[in-house]
């Protein structure tokens, strides 16, 4: 069966959030940590994260992505933005053990002028202060389009990135379709020698989830806009084998269209009946 769920909000609490997967047809959802332009995470509900964890089992949910905040950058040049991403991701890490099963995934961070390696660097920092032994989750560095300054562009970063972590076992990568479509990784002619190649730089095994997002512009365009899937530039054939592709088909694929929720419920269904 495929996993598949989208992006939702996280402002009705965490039971709103698998009742409305459970809607549209997904065994799964992607949901932000905190306010993703804002700061300051709420304190958990637990009777709501309860009720959540009985849906998770009742209903058999594949994984849940939780979303760093966009404001987080580990590769910043000023100490107190380092500080707030050290604090975000430290409190999150302690909030994710709490909920269901879970993956975090973050955007590795800019290197605003610093240098690729200066902010590769900076991000390892930060990620052997936050990781923890005993954690439940497992980081997600996601995939960049490699707009600005971002660092995660290539598979070469990620690794250089995961070859400085020191808990290995709790570092893994998410595949955003539409950033390394952007970035200039063809999964569109040649899914087969993309998946070759993260295999040789990272290690197919550290592949743990798959962002799904057609894009609004051109293979390599570095713009990151994602489009609703089979609208866009990657188009409908090519999810067709990223969904069944052996290499893929068993992880959990998340949607992060521009949609409402009954357009994500059409994508779910689409996708479900493309599934082989
Ligand atoms: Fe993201
Ligand atoms: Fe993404
Ligand atoms: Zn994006």
């Amino acid at each position: 069966m495929l996993n598949i769920g989208c992006h939702l909000s996280i402002s009705k609490g965490y039971e709103n959030m698998g009742l409305t997967a459970l809607e549209i047809g997904a065994n799964t959802f992607q949901f932000f940590t905190r306010n993703p332009r804002g700061g300051g995470a709420k304190a958990l509900d637990m009777e709501d994260v309860k009720k959540l964890n009985d849906i998770y089992e009742d209903k058999n949910f594949a994984t849940l992505l939780a979303h760093a905040p966009y404001t987080i950058n580990p590769a910043s040049k000023t100490d107190k933005t380092r500080d707030f991403a050290l604090m975000a991701m430290s409190e999150d890490i302690e909030r994710l053990d709490l909920l269901p099963n879970n993956y975090y995934n973050f955007h590795p961070g800019s290197h605003v002028g610093q240098g690729t390696e200066k902010g590769i660097k900076l991000i390892v920092e930060i990620l052997n202060q936050v990781m923890k032994e005993d954690m439940k989750t497992t980081m997600l560095l996601e995939t960049m389009a490699g707009k600005g300054t971002e660092i995660g562009r290539s598979f070469e970063e990620l690794r250089a990135i995961i070859d400085g972590v020191e808990i290995k076992s709790k570092i893994g990568v998410c595949l955003d379709t539409c950033h390394v479509y952007d970035a200039g990784y063809d999964i569109v002619n040649n899914l087969d020698g993309v998946l070759e190649e993260f295999d040789k730089i990272v290690g197919i095994d550290r592949l743990k989830a798959i962002h799904l997002n057609d894009s609004k512009n051109p293979f390599k365009s570095h713009k990151d806009r994602h489009e609703k899937i089979g609208e866009g530039s990657i188009g409908l054939k090519a999810f067709e084998r990223i969904i069944n592709h052996p290499q893929l088909k068993h992880l959990p694929f998340y949607l992060e269209t521009p949609n409402e929720l009954d357009g994500y419920k059409r994508e779910i269904e689409l996708l479900r009946g493309l599934n082989d």
